[in-house]
């Protein structure tokens, strides 16, 4: 069931890089609860919204709102509560080379709760490692780990603080089916246990029907919200059509 107001709303957002506009009067409204699959040909812009509803780049024209509030307007307690409250799967990882698979997770709980104890991270840690099956390798460096493990080691950093809202970056890149099937199953374990919020991108359909969401097609300039799997594949826009089904002659040949 959706509540009435939305935890991220975007409205009337435009941006553009030189002459390349890639949004335009965009709205989207995500709800408390909601998984929520972009997918859509590569530089269509599905990164760049991610980091619109996560503050990281405010757009050129239209506004963000968190939970009815402007985002680039948060007093700095509401700042810090809305950062407390997000976590983010970047589509490179983003994890700390430098630090073992335990201090990845131990420098973020640090940063967050300095007045924890070190026995109270633990404890935390050791909670996430094992959800994410990497508790056997915390002395492990990331270049140590397999693509796979690397993956589940940032799912476990963007978890590490329970956060209510949760985008992850394409989380399944570069992992053979089987790898890329059981993230998916995690992630959508993880966003039962924590009673989150998920914004997912994928570039793969069966991970995009698996995550069990409302799905949203991303083109140049034109998000088309489809619906669920059944709705998805039986959609009667023809570009949504050849996106999914991967065909090289159609409506997107010029793109
Ligand atoms: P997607 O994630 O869907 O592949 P992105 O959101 O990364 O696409 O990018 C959307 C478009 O904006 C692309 O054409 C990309 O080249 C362009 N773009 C993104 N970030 C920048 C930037 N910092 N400078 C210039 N162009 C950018
Ligand atoms: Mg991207």
């Amino acid at each position: 069931m959706q509540s009435a107001d939305p935890i991220i709303e975007l409205r009337g957002v435009g941006h553009q890089f030189d002459d390349l506009v890639v949004f335009e009067n965009f709205n989207l409204k995500v709800f408390s609860g909601d998984s929520l699959v972009l997918v859509g040909p590569s530089g269509s812009g599905k990164s760049l919204l991610l980091k619109f509803m996560t503050g990281l780049v405010a757009p050129d024209q239209g506004e963000v709102f968190y939970r009815g509030q402007l985002l680039s307007t948060l007093s700095k307690k509401d700042q810090q509560s809305f950062l407390a409250e997000v976590g983010m799967l970047f589509q490179q990882n983003a994890l700390f080379d430098s630090m073992k698979v335990y201090d990845n997770l131990d420098f973020v709980l640090g940063e967050a709760k300095p007045d924890w104890k070190s026995s109270q991270r633990e404890a935390e840690i050791v909670k996430f490692l094992t959800a994410v099956g990497l508790d056997h390798v915390p002395q492990l460096f990331p270049g140590e780990l397999s693509g796979g493990m690397q993956k589940r080691l940032g799912i476990a950093r963007a978890l590490v603080l329970q956060p209510k809202l949760v985008f992850y970056d394409d989380p399944t890149a570069g992992l053979d089916p089987i790898t890329s099937r059981q993230i998916i199953q995690m992630i959508l374990d993880l966003k039962k246990q924590l009673n989150a919020t998920i914004v997912t991108v994928t570039h793969d359909m069966m991970r995009a029907y698996q995550l069990a969401g409302e799905i949203m097609v991303c083109f140049p300039r034109d998000f088309i919200k489809t619906g669920g799997k059944e709705e998805t594949l039986h959609h009667s826009n023809a570009k949504v059509q050849q996106f999914i089904h991967g065909d090289v002659k159609g409506p997107l040949e010029a793109l």
